[in-house]
C-alpha cells in the first residue's frame, strides 16, 4: 500500500483512503458506460443521477428542509461573497456582518462593491481569537441580512452557538465546518460552503438557499449569478463541475456509513480533544491562540515561544510526515486543519510528535 501522508493541509484537503480508492475503481469506467464520468455528458441518465444522489445525500445527512434548494456552483465560496450581495442586497438595505476575522472581512469588502454594509459584532479588539459576544448584536432595522462566518479557517475560530437574528435573515460561510457537525438549518436564510474542506475536492461550492430568497433576485443581473437561474435548472443550467460533485456524492456516502453527522462531530472532537490536551499541558510551551470559548473542531490554531522554534517544529514535523502545520502567511504560527476525512490516527500521532518536540526543546 501506498505510505498516506498526515495530512493537515487547510484545503484542499485530505480526503478518505476509501473514497479514493472507490474513485480509482471505478475511474476507467464508471457504471459500465465505457467511459469516466468526467467524459460523460452532463445530460445523460447516468450523470444525472449521480448529482440527484449527492444533492438527497445531503440534504438527508444535513437535514436540509423542503422549503431548501440545494445548488452545486462553482467559483468558490468567495464568488458567493459578490452573489449574496448581488441577489439579496437593494439599495434601500444594509447587509450587517459579524466581523470574526479574515474570511469575515473579505465577505465584508466583496459586499462593499454593490452597497451598504455594516459591522454588527466584531473581535478585533481581541485580534480575532474568539467569536464575539452575540448578546447585543447592532443589527440595522434595515438589515437584508447578516452574515456570519461559521468557522474562521485562518485564525481557528468557530462558533458554538449561532445568534438569534428574528425576522432577520441569517446567511452563514460554513466553507470550513459544514458537515461536521448537526445544524438547524432552518435557522439560515442560506448557508454556502466550497466543498474542498469536508465536502470533497475544490471545484464545487454547495449552497443551501431558502425558497423565498430565490426569487428575489433583480432581473439586471447576469444570468449565471442569478440564484434563480440555478435554482430553476436543478444546477444543471450549464456544465456542472462534474467530477467534483461525483466526488463529493461519495464523501458524503462516506460520511453516512460512519454514522451521519453527529456521530462525525464526536469523531472529531475526539480528534481535536488530543490535539488541544497537549497544548494546555504543555506548560505554556504551545499557546493556543484562539480563547478556549471559540476554539475551532476544524482549525488548530497555535504558537511556540520563538518564530525559530515555530520553523524548527514546521520542518521536523514535515521530515515526520506531517503536511501542511504552518499557519496561514497572513498571521504565522501553527494550525493543523482537522476537517472531517483527518483521521483519529494522524491527530494522535501528531499529539505525540508535539509532546516529543516540547521533550527535545522545551
Ligand atoms: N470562506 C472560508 C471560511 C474559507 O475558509 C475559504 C477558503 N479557505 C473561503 C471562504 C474561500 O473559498 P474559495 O477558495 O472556495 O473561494
Amino acid at each position: 500500500m501506498t505510505k498516506r501522508a498526515y495530512n493537515f493541509n487547510a484545503g484542499p484537503a485530505a480526503l478518505p483512503l476509501e473514497v479514493l480508492k472507490q474513485a480509482q475503481e471505478e475511474f476507467v469506467d464508471f457504471a459500465g458506460a465505457g467511459m469516466s464520468i468526467m467524459e460523460m455528458s452532463h445530460r445523460s441518465a447516468i450523470y444525472e443521477q449521480v448529482h440527484n444522489d449527492a444533492q438527497a445525500l445531503l440534504r438527508e445527512l444535513f437535514g436540509i428542509p423542503s422549503n431548501y434548494k440545494v445548488l452545486f456552483l462553482q467559483g468558490g465560496a468567495s464568488t458567493q461573497f459578490a452573489m449574496i450581495p448581488m441577489n439579496l442586497l437593494t439599495p434601500d438595505k444594509v447587509a450587517a456582518f459579524v466581523m470574526t476575522g479574515s474570511w469575515a472581512d473579505k465577505a465584508i469588502k466583496e459586499a462593499k462593491l454593490f452597497g451598504q454594509t455594516a459591522v454588527a459584532a466584531s473581535s478585533a479588539a481581541d485580534k480575532f481569537n474568539r467569536i464575539p459576544d452575540l448578546s447585543d448584536l447592532q443589527i440595522p432595522d434595515n438589515a437584508a441580512y447578516l452574515h456570519v462566518t461559521s468557522n474562521e479557517t485562518i485564525e481557528g475560530t468557530q462558533y458554538s452557538a449561532f445568534p438569534e437574528t428574528g425576522d432577520v435573515t441569517l446567511i452563514a460561510d460554513m466553507s470550513s465546518d459544514i458537515l461536521s457537525r448537526p445544524v438547524d438549518v432552518s435557522k439560515f436564510g442560506m448557508i454556502y460552503a466550497g466543498a474542498q474542506k469536508n465536502l470533497g475536492p475544490s471545484g464545487v461550492t454547495v449552497v443551501i438557499v431558502r425558497e423565498d430568497l430565490i426569487e428575489q433576485s433583480p432581473k439586471s443581473i447576469a444570468t449565471m449569478l442569478r440564484y434563480d437561474t440555478h435554482a430553476s435548472n436543478n444546477s444543471l443550467y450549464n456544465t456542472p463541475p462534474s467530477f467534483s460533485v461525483y466526488l463529493m456524492g461519495l464523501m458524503l456516502k462516506w460520511v453516512q456509513e460512519r454514522g451521519g453527522v453527529a456521530a462525525t462531530e464526536q469523531y472529531n472532537r475526539d480528534k481535536t480533544k488530543l490535539i488541544y490536551d497537549t497544548i494546555d499541558q504543555s506548560g505554556g510551551f504551545y499557546r493556543g491562540f484562539a480563547d478556549p470559548s471559540s476554539r475551532s473542531l476544524m482549525n488548530i490554531t497555535f504558537r511556540i515561544q520563538t518564530e525559530e522554534l515555530e520553523n524548527q517544529f514546521a520542518k521536523e514535523s514535515e521530515q515526520h510526515g506531517f503536511i501542511g502545520l504552518k499557519g496561514h502567511r497572513s498571521v504565522g504560527g501553527l494550525r493543523a486543519s482537522t476537517y472531517n476525512a483527518v483521521t483519529l490516527e494522524s491527530c494522535k500521532a501528531l499529539a505525540e510528535f508535539m509532546q516529543d518536540f516540547q521533550k527535545r526543546n522545551g
